[in-house]
């Protein structure tokens, strides 16, 4: 059981009530007790009342997530249960995928703790110090439960440095080979598990990718702009797409993008008449210059980076999203298909409908939506936690 206290100033437990994990340091009007960090801390409110139990970030402006909202003992077996719950849910959505996020922070209430599953091998990110201090036991619990062939810590995010942590990549447990094959919707792609963005794949569009099949008719033109290592590029290959050029500025990603086509064509799951132009290219010019020579696509996807992590650069990040739907939009034929995505959480659901109708409305033309989506179903958000929600993906007809 946690020793130290948190006590919240007057009203700031509503938030928590509601269901949020956060604390802010900001929120906290007096510590009782000299946790270390990592440690597991009780937050009351004003007036005494228990609201919940958390480790503890002295450096992080978010001192504390819940884990949870009742005097239980934050124990091996507690961790057991939520790990259980959430492979029970990848089995539940995802019964023949062996690649899936299987633990996705807030979103499956083990805030601060991401484990990817490729295949036979986890790729693990621990992003608070309470996380991080107990990798002995995350390391336990998912080789009792799965039995991987190796855990790689992929410890090098960024956020890290809030809580104070160092940043590297360590292997965890067994070995891990540099690159393994995975399958995604039946298809092989390679991931980078050490030098790939991330955790060295976007599992989060999975179903996104899938939708293409509904949308691709035999012999179109596709661009995939923010390819990586060409997800949706080849998804639209094997579904058929008669040429496909796709855009990345990162030169590691652009070649094992190739290799992947390869690997699709080594399995014979593209259609001999189908072809890939892989461009290492910054997609904002590379689009301008498509535009400049009247170049026309059947489907154009755009899948960029987050454009803004925090509030003071949604102006810039609304620039961007703008420019590039835009110029996506002025190379779709009429009727042609837009994907559009967003991941960043600040771009909400609302602001990117609008952007995207801006860049509609310059060009004169309309979309017609046909959906509305949003991140794959092992990336699950809580609707009182609006951060676990971030993917947007919009598909659209264009008039
Ligand atoms: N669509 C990909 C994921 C895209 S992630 C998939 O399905 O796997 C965003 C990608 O944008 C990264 O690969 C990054 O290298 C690339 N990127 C970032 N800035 C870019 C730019 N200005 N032009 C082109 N690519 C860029």
């Amino acid at each position: 059981m946690e020793s130290a206290r948190l006590v919240l100033k007057p009203g700031r437990q509503r938030r928590l009530l509601a269901g949020h994990p956060w604390v802010y340091s900001g929120e906290v009007a007096e510590i009782q007790g000299q946790p270390e960090p990592g440690d597991l801390v009780a937050v009351v409110d004003a007036a005494g009342r228990w609201v919940g139990q958390g480790f503890y970030s002295p450096k992080s402006q978010i001192c504390v997530r819940l884990l949870s909202r009742h005097p239980e003992p934050i124990d091996e077996e507690f961790f057991r249960r939520r790990i259980i719950t959430a492979l029970r849910r990848r089995s539940l959505f995802y019964p023949d995928e062996r690649s899936v996020r299987l633990i996705f922070s807030e979103g499956d209430f083990l805030p601060g703790l991401i484990v990817d599953r490729y295949e036979d091998y986890l790729v693990c990110q621990f992003l608070t110090v309470g996380v991080d201090r107990r990798r002995d036991l995350w390391v336990k619990l998912l080789v009792e439960e799965l039995s991987p062939r190796g855990i790689l810590g992929r410890q090098d995010a960024p956020v890290r440095e809030r809580e104070g942590l160092p940043r590297g990549i360590e292997l965890l447990y067994g070995s891990v080979p540099d690159r393994i094959k995975i399958r995604e919707n039946g298809l092989p792609f390679w991931v980078d598990l050490r030098g790939g963005q991330k955790t060295g794949y976007f599992l989060d569009q999975k179903e996104n990718r899938r939708q293409l099949r509904t949308l691709i008719t035999p012999g179109m033109r596709v661009l995939d702009a923010f390819s990586h290592t060409g997800s949706f590029a080849l998804h639209s290959l094997a579904y058929g797409a008669g040429e496909v050029v796709a855009v990345d500025i990162s030169a590691e990603a652009v070649a094992l993008a190739r290799e992947n086509e390869r690997l699709l064509r080594d399995e014979g799951l593209v259609p001999a008449s189908g072809s890939v132009r892989w461009e290492t290219a910054n997609a904002f010019d590379f689009l301008r210059e498509l535009v400049r020579k009247d170049e026309v696509f059947d489907l154009c996807i755009l899948d960029p980076p987050a454009f803004t992590k925090g509030r003071e650069t949604l102006e810039g990040a609304w620039r961007g999203y703008k420019e590039i739907n835009l110029r996506a939009i002025k190379l779709l034929r009429p009727g042609g298909f837009l994907v559009t995505c967003s991941c960043s959480y600040h771009m909400d659901f609302g602001l990117f409908l609008q952007v995207v109708q801006e860049a509609a409305s310059d060009t004169r033309r309309m979309l017609q939506v046909v959906e509305y989506r949003s991140q794959a179903k092992d990336h699950p958000y809580l609707l009182s936690v609006p951060e676990t929600a971030y993917l947007k993906c919009l598909i659209a007809q264009v008039f």
